[in-house]
């Protein structure tokens, strides 16, 4: 989704798009052939903003609304999350003249960020957006708390008495590397 700064109207721009689960799944995978997946997106992430122009400045406002499967960071169960991400973004022509200093003072603001040329790949944005903000440690719910830990301490026991090298998920290997004597 690339948008043309010269098609925002003064009224305002509402936008509503999908985001490419593909594209998604390669950026916060390490091996998308692993059999788990840190995050996998089975549906498109949809996104709904408003685009709004004062002089060359943009700013995008709205939502990104995804839903994921992730395993369990304590029994690796997979489990499925919806996120809602919301977005809160400005954007400045980057200039590389003499305004350096004035650019280094707004940088500290983490909403703000540039955009070159005439276009801004909303697309691209968006999907930064909601990775940043992708929640780094998933559990399983309060009401299976007792299922979750169950399982994790049947993993941990099947480790610790199966032989290491037996271990052959990829994403189980640093397990090798664990002691357990
Ligand atoms: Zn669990």
């Amino acid at each position: 989704m690339i948008i043309s700064i010269k098609d925002i109207s003064d009224s305002g721009w509402h936008l509503e798009f999908e985001l490419d689960t593909s594209s998604i799944n390669k950026r916060v995978n390490f091996d998308t052939r692993s059999s788990i997946l840190d995050y996998f997106f089975k549906i498109p992430p949809k996104a709904n903003l408003n685009i709004n122009l004062q002089g060359e400045t943009v700013f995008i406002n709205g939502e990104v609304i995804s839903s994921f499967i992730s395993p369990c960071s304590r029994c690796l169960k997979e489990i499925e999350t919806k996120l809602l991400t919301k977005i809160t973004l400005t954007l400045k022509p980057k200039k590389n003249s003499n305004s350096k200093k004035h650019q280094n003072e707004e940088i500290e603001d983490l909403n703000l960020s540039y955009y070159t040329g005439v276009e801004i790949n909303l697309g691209e944005i968006v999907e930064e957006e909601l990775i940043l903000n992708l929640p780094q440690v998933l559990t399983c719910k309060k009401e299976s708390l007792k299922e979750c830990k169950k399982r994790s301490e049947e993993m941990k026991s099947y480790f610790t008495s199966k032989n290491k090298d037996e271990i052959a998920d990829e994403r189980l290997a640093i397990l090798k590397t664990l002691k357990v004597d």
